[in-house]
């Protein structure tokens, strides 16, 4: 009998809401890092194009944390061991849509920075830096 592999809902719900949401941790660690050094910043802007998770229209910077999993990152990105098509192809579309934001971005001139959740998990003075060239030449 063919059974098809199959993720249970429960689980399911477990990885989007790791992995999809708002307010992850690893945003909320960097949100940190900026307010604590005096950078004011709109979270989510509805007003600039692909939401940012942060970012500062007067300075058009916007920044980006972006989970290791749900945008595939080079380092970190391996396929689920089930439905590998599915989360693939998943990631893949990400990927796109986020070329698409960024060059919309770039186009209107504005800096944007792009942070990996395991960066911040590794060292949150070096994305602090990161975000400070951005922000200082913004
Ligand atoms: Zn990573």
């Amino acid at each position: 009998m063919y059974v098809p592999e199959k993720i249970s809902p429960k689980i399911r719900s477990k990885i989007m809401s790791s992995i999809k949401s708002k307010n992850t941790r690893p945003e909320i660690a960097v949100r940190r890092l900026l307010w604590k050094s005096g950078k004011r910043y709109r979270i989510h802007d509805s007003t600039v194009a692909g939401n940012p998770d942060i970012s500062n229209k007067r300075r058009k910077i916007a920044i980006f944390v972006d989970g290791c999993f749900w945008h595939g990152c080079n380092k970190c990105y391996v396929s689920p061991k089930t439905n590998i098509a599915y989360w693939d192809e998943k990631i893949i579309r990400n990927a796109k849509r986020r070329t698409n934001v960024l060059r919309s971005l770039l186009k209107e001139n504005w800096a944007v920075v792009q942070i990996w959740e395991h960066e911040i998990k590794e060292d949150q003075e070096s994305v602090l830096q990161k975000i400070e060239l951005a922000w200082q030449n913004s």
